[in-house]
């Protein structure tokens, strides 16, 4: 009797790190810039596969670029593949050696965000094969199919994921996990060093191996004809195809996993075996354009939104004529992001709003910045951008940005890109004050020698403050506005996880004149009472911020924790 194989409930993020470990992958670098893409880091590195934390997406791609190239499986893992794009595509050219896969997540929801890119249609830009998992258990057998066809065709290949796929659970069959040591480096100059010399073979190279996988496409076990009803036929990939099939279950499916390059002769089949073909994806009709270019009519987006994800309801509404769905009510606004009690960036935000001057801040050290009581953050758009922004806004206004301009930047961000927009800044000598966060990360994240850093790029003007002595801080931070020139203020805190700075903070209710100043601060700690203020003391971390602001002494540390 044979042995059963072993199930487990996982959800994508837990597929994808067994399937590393199943795969034989030796490296995987990713950003884990949001919940997801952290969880697919997690589980990767509870599967025993060496993990690490790249400061951007360029360098998570490079570095498993790197790896592919010694020989080894590796596995990149990005929000979306705009943030390495020069480098993948690079790679697309230079081809891989052990398999290199992409994994690029898009969030079509927008729940992490505004920025909405489809890594379909980049994958396409990028000249790199694309395939699309349905649920878990597609992504674990997927990504063992992308790292085979990475292998043989000697190219990196795109993973393309949602956010709701990496977060929900199926029951996935494990296997067995299986190193693999690395091949070793092997010499290909004519493949590896991009010159122009080697441009038209690479280029007609990577023609050829797209027209093959083309080819190759159309008998392909990713791409599934399910032949029932003749009335309707659905093209559709990856989680859409879920939603295809409990809303129209007579209608035929084309489902593409492996949806670029597009296996042509499969969708005109598909299409001469029905009456009507319709596309059902989210986000942009990339794969409607394709299947119209390839001379086959189709509706699709006509009948469907480019913007939020798909459901059941909606795809049964456009193509079987059920009742529209009702809108769904408008999702309650998301609740602020808070600060934890004794996080240094409330001091730091608290100093900003003091010196009045306007900021623009890295994604990743915006909050609690961002909404009041401290909304001081005037412009938080993408990772390590605040230096840069502040540089342009500099270079144009000239003096007339001294005392107005400040650029925050946590040290992840400055690492991902900042520092680059400082050393230009240095060099040309424009004026605004970059801020660098220094320790306020959580522990184990990274840490670098940011003023020794500032320096070393050139900034004539570093100076540190310790962001818990708000005083002190706002001086620093009003005399540096007022300075001519570039200059730095490295902001130095310490992140109270697992951590409080002694006994916790009580307030005298006898002193307390409820002027409401230390409410300001926004800490979770602090409320209001029936007489005075009130310190939860348990969730105190004891910074001593409040007892800072409050001008009447009614708040001091009381008695030590038992
Ligand atoms: S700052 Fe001091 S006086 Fe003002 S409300 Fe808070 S505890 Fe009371
Ligand atoms: S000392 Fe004050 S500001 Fe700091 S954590 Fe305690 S209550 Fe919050």
């Amino acid at each position: 009797m044979g042995v059963a194989p072993v199930k487990r409930l996982s959800t994508g993020a837990e597929a994808i790190g067994r399937g590393a470990a199943e795969g034989g992958v030796s490296l995987v670098s990713g950003r884990p810039c949001s919940p997801p893409l952290a969880a697919v880091l997690a589980a990767a590195a509870c599967e025993g596969v060496r993990t690490e934390r790249a400061p951007s997406e360029r360098a998570a791609a490079v570095a498993a670029l790197g790896a592919s190239l010694a020989g080894a499986r590796a596995l990149a893992v990005l929000s979306g593949l705009e943030g390495a794009a020069d480098a993948l595509h690079a790679a697309a050219l230079a081809g891989a050696a052990g398999g290199l896969v992409v994994l690029a997540m898009d969030d079509p929801g927008l729940a992490l965000g505004p920025v909405r890119s489809d890594s379909r249609a980049l994958a396409r830009a990028l000249e790199l094969p694309c395939l699309e998992p349905s649920d878990a258990r597609e992504c674990l057998a997927q990504l063992a199919a992308a790292l085979e066809l990475s292998e043989r065709w000697a190219t990196p290949v795109v993973l393309r994921v949602t956010a709701r796929l990496l977060l929900e659970a199926r029951p996935i069959e494990l296997g067995a996990p299986a190193p693999r040591p690395a091949a070793g480096l092997r010499r290909d100059r004519a493949r590896r060093v991009l010159v122009a010399e080697h441009g038209g073979t690479l280029a007609a190279r990577l023609e050829e191996r797209l027209g093959q996988l083309a080819a190759e496409g159309v008998d392909s076990a990713l791409n599934r004809v399910e032949l029932r009803s003749r009335a309707l036929g659905v093209v559709t990939s990856g989680p859409t195809y879920q939603y295809v099939r409990e809303a129209l279950p007579e209608a035929s499916t084309l489902k593409l996993g492996l949806s670029f390059p597009l296996p042509s002769e499969l969708v005109r089949d598909f299409a001469r075996a029905v009456d009507r073909v319709a596309v059902v994806e989210e986000m942009e009709p990339v794969l409607e354009s394709e299947v119209r270019a390839a001379g086959i009519p189709c509706r699709g987006k006509d009948g469907l939104p480019r913007l939020g994800e798909l459901s059941p309801e909606l795809v049964g509404w456009a193509l079987s004529g059920v009742a529209r769905p009702a809108r769904p009510e408008p999702p309650a606004p998301p609740r602020p992001r808070e600060a934890c009690p004794g996080c240094p960036r409330r001091a730091l935000f608290q100093a900003l709003k003091r010196a009045r001057a306007g900021v623009v801040a890295d994604l990743a050290c915006s909050a609690p910045g961002v909404f009041p009581p401290l909304a001081v953050v005037d412009a938080a758009l993408a990772p390590g951008a605040a230096p840069a922004l502040a540089h342009g806004a500099a270079a144009v206004l000239g003096p007339r940005v001294r005392g107005r301009l400040v650029a925050l930047t946590s040290e992840e961000s400055f690492l991902h890109s900042g520092a680059l927009a400082l050393a230009q800044a240095a060099e040309d000598g424009h004026g605004a004050v970059v801020v660098l966060e220094d320790g306020a990360a959580p522990p184990g994240e990274r840490r670098a020698d940011l003023a020794q850093l500032a320096r070393a790029l050139g900034a004539a003007r570093v100076r540190e403050v310790q962001v818990g002595e708000l005083a002190a801080c706002e001086a620093a931070l009003r005399e540096e506005l007022a300075a001519s020139g570039l200059s730095v203020l490295v902001a130095r805190g310490r992140c109270p996880a697992g951590a409080r700075s002694g006994a916790p903070f009580r307030v005298a209710p006898e002193r307390c004149n409820r002027c409401g100043a230390c409410l300001r601060l926004g800490c979770p700690a602090l409320a209001e009472g029936t007489a005075a203020m009130a310190i939860d003391g348990p969730r105190c971390a004891g910074c001593g911020l409040c007892a800072q602001v409050c001008r009447a002494g009614a708040i001091a540390r009381g008695e030590a924790r038992a």
